[in-house]
């Protein structure tokens, strides 16, 4: 069982962040905000395939004019994402549910004290996300971009917010290679007990990125740090959040659906069971109860992976065994043998 950083529980519209909540998977449309239609019809579909938070870039007064619209349409909590300009936050700040700002470049202390002051009238967060890219000119003179120079712009920042009274933060530190993020999220986590939003930034094509993010997210998670996450991928919104869930699901962060273990290749293998894997992976998406499950290609292995699976497969030649809890409860040939798995997993789901 991991265990959590404790962290401070903040909202973000009425998703809780930190303490005790569930690690909450995020992305961000591609659409121009200022494009209601095509802004909203991304955000549906970011909900529909179990995005917990949606950010929207605003990079001019035509797109923080629109959010207004936006936030009307949907039920998702909105983060509004802003560089550079601060009146485009001030803006932001009267509809939205949480202002990112990197203060690397958001311009002076008073325009950022402008944002916090907005932010505390509407009980906003704020979540600074340093960057390594953009990191103050001080810092990376300082350190170069390096995990030290992120963090030191991160106690930088909060101890700016904090001094204005203003401690309603979650904090993320991103580059666009995981030995810096982590470094960089391991050296900050003792220093305060702010949520962390976790990324790894830029993380390239779906391949490379699902590689990236499992890496870094998955290394983090495990020394229970996170509390919120994105999973930057090149490609489609959805696949941004099925990573994101499978990185939470595999690394035993938030345990949920089935955990399919199931054999390599291998010529021992007594069955079609790449088909048998995949239908049952299709099958049983709907899922959400977390369940050991096991599907092995002869019994050298499958005894025992049974023994501890909660429902099993053991393949033999042309036909297999079904096992509940270690139980053999079939003998089936081999054709009969993924249904009556997949009634045995949903049996058990529907216990639940
Ligand atoms: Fe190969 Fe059998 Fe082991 Fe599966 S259980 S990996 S088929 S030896």
């Amino acid at each position: 069982m991991i265990k959590r950083y404790e962290t401070k529980k903040i909202y973000v519209g009425d998703v809780a962040v930190g303490g005790d909540a569930p690690i909450s998977v995020q992305s961000m449309t591609y659409s121009n905000t200022r494009d209601v239609e095509a802004t909203v019809e991304q955000i549906n579909r970011l909900h529909f395939a179990g995005c917990d938070i949606v950010r929207v870039a605003v990079p001019d007064m035509q797109d923080a004019l629109a959010l207004k619209a936006i936030k009307e349409r949907i039920s998702l909590p909105l983060v509004a994402d802003i560089h550079f300009n601060h009146k485009l936050a001030l803006v932001a700040a009267e509809v939205v549910d949480c202002i990112r700002i990197n203060p690397g470049n958001i311009g002076s202390k008073d325009k950022v004290r402008e944002v916090v002051k907005a932010c505390r009238e509407r009980k906003l967060p704020i979540r600074i996300g340093v960057n390594a890219g953009s990191l103050e000119k001080e810092f990376d003179n300082k350190y170069g971009p390096t995990a030290e120079a992120m963090v030191a712009s991160a106690e930088y920042n909060i101890k700016f917010l904090e001094d204005m009274g203003f401690d309603d933060i979650k904090i993320s530190l991103k580059a666009s290679d995981v030995q810096r993020t982590v470094e960089a999220y391991r050296m900050l986590r003792p220093k305060n007990n702010y949520p962390f939003h976790l990324g790894v930034t830029e993380a390239g094509t779906i391949f490379h990125a699902t590689i990236k993010s499992a890496i870094g997210l998955g290394t983090l998670l495990l020394e229970g740090i996170g509390d919120t996450m994105r999973v930057s991928i090149t490609g489609e919104l959805e696949e941004e959040i099925k990573v994101g869930r499978a990185i939470l699901k595999d690394s035993g962060a938030a345990p949920e659906g089935l955990n399919i273990i199931s054999c390599p290749t291998c010529g021992r293998i007594e069955a079609d069971l790449v088909s048998a894997v995949s239908e049952i992976e299709k099958r049983t998406a709907h899922i959400k109860t977390p369940l050991n499950v096991s599907v092995m290609g002869c019994v050298v292995n499958a005894i025992g992976e049974a023994q501890h699976a909660d429902v099993a497969i053991a393949y033999g030649k042309g036909k297999g065994l079904v096992m509940v809890k270690g139980e053999v409860v079939a003998n089936l040939n081999e054709d009969k043998l993924v249904e009556r798995f997949i009634n045995e997993i949903e049996k058990m789901a529907s216990n639940d």
